[in-house]
């Protein structure tokens, strides 16, 4: 199979760098670079510049104000996007919720919930996991019970990224006790502001508050915001992703962290210490972006993909953890965290401490987050390999 890029999408990439060096806020850029956290004003504003350009959703069809671009461009897009530091859009909104409504919803649902996220209007957090219910995700017990024309949902969702700042949630919620797990389940959106919800904070260990914990108690949901059939939200769950599942590989983030280490090995004085590690580090990388391409290169000339993604989520994930490691490594005391005193006016590279020790600590999550490694080896042992 031909692998190298064409031509077409190399003058692609070359115009996503200039539309970047020219929208971009450098400020906002060097935030993003520093690990600064920014605020929704900013990522919305931000979405609002790329959707100008016709660009905030590259995986939705152009007909409902995507991009419509094939995969390999996607994943050039990434690369651009992160080697810039452009702030990333809300992805519960555009990667994962937006391509469910856009398959499964209604066209009322369509119509009111596409155009606002687009607009960054309206922003979303992902009720998916409880506390007795992370992997083995078919035995969500969150309960609705119907009441008239509306769910009355009680229980609780625990992980919610970003519940603090959205204002809508998509869950799934057990509307029928008797059936087998999967075929009990609906997919419901609501309101976060909704009477009886109560948000919260769980703080991750880089003192960042990276999760919230979600109460329901006894939550009016008017059934028409049930996304897809009632006790079918497993299948809705499932296909949700789409063909986002084949986007998994970091290779965009782990090209970012590279070039981390690059900078951060200039200013060592030690740097030759290093060099063989980072050659290892570079050629998994390589290797990760030629499989990742090989994978959306045949999916783009219409071939089925099966498993093989698990294998980028699994490489591309431990990619990033050791790209941490290294970067820790070698800016040494630099990387501390909250070393105010030596961030102003110290030695270059104290500002990157924020970037070097939470991203250490928040990066152990992605072996985590979106189906642990776990998971990903049993999909592999039994897909793949056959076993
Ligand atoms: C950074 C981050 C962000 C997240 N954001 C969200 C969010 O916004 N919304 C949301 O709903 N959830 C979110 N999650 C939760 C995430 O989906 C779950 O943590 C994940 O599905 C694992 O579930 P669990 O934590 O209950 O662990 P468990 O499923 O209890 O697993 C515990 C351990 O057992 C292992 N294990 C489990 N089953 C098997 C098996 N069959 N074979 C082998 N090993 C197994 C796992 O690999 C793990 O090591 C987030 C998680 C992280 C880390």
């Amino acid at each position: 199979m031909q692998l190298q890029v064409s031509e077409e999408d190399r003058l692609f990439q070359r115009d996503v760098r200039v539309f970047l060096s020219e929208n971009l806020d450098p400020q906002l850029s060097r935030k993003v670079e520093l690990g600064y956290p920014i605020s929704k004003e900013e990522q919305d504003s931000w979405t609002r510049v790329l959707n100008a350009r016709g660009w905030a959703a590259p995986n939705w069809p152009v007909e409902v104000g995507g991009s419509g671009w094939t995969m390999v461009r996607r994943h050039l897009f990434d690369i651009e996007m992160k080697m810039h530091h452009a702030p990333e859009v809300q992805g519960f909104g555009f990667s994962m919720v937006g391509p469910a409504i856009i398959k499964y919803g209604t066209q009322a649902q369509q119509q009111y919930y596409l155009p606002k996220i687009l607009n960054a209007d309206i922003s979303w957090c992902q009720g998916y996991s409880e506390p007795q219910a992370g992997s083995d995700l078919a035995s969500v017990s969150t309960r609705a019970v119907i009441d008239g024309d509306d769910y009355v949902v009680t229980g609780s969702k625990i992980w919610t990224s970003a519940a603090e700042r959205a204002d809508h949630i998509f869950m799934l919620v057990r509307t029928d006790t008797q059936a087998k797990p999967q075929l009990g389940i609906t997919f419901l959106l609501t309101g976060m502001n909704d009477p009886g919800i109560t948000v919260k904070p769980l703080l991750a260990f880089n003192g960042k508050r990276l999760w919230n914990q979600v109460f329901f108690d006894q939550v009016r949901v008017p059934r028409l915001n049930k996304l897809g059939e009632e006790n079918r939200g497993w299948s809705v769950a499932k296909n949700l992703l789409g063909n986002e599942r084949l986007l998994v590989s970091r290779v965009a983030e782990n090209r970012r962290m590279l070039s981390n280490i690059m900078s951060a090995l200039n200013e060592n004085p030690h740097a030759g210490a290093f060099k063989e590690r980072v050659a290892a580090l570079v050629i998994r990388l390589e290797a990760l972006d030629t499989t990742a391409l090989r994978l959306l290169t045949k999916f783009d000339k219409g071939f089925d993909i099966g498993a093989e993604p698990s294998m980028l989520k699994l490489k591309g994930s431990q990619l990033v953890q050791d790209m941490d490691r290294m970067l820790y490594e070698i800016v040494g005391y630099l990387g501390l965290p909250q070393d105010s005193t030596l961030r102003e006016g110290g030695p270059a590279g104290a500002e990157i401490a924020d970037m070097v020790a939470s991203g250490l600590f928040h990066h152990r999550g992605y072996t985590i987050a979106g189906g642990t490694s776990e998971i990903q080896h049993n999909i592999i042992a039994q897909q793949v390999l056959g076993l």
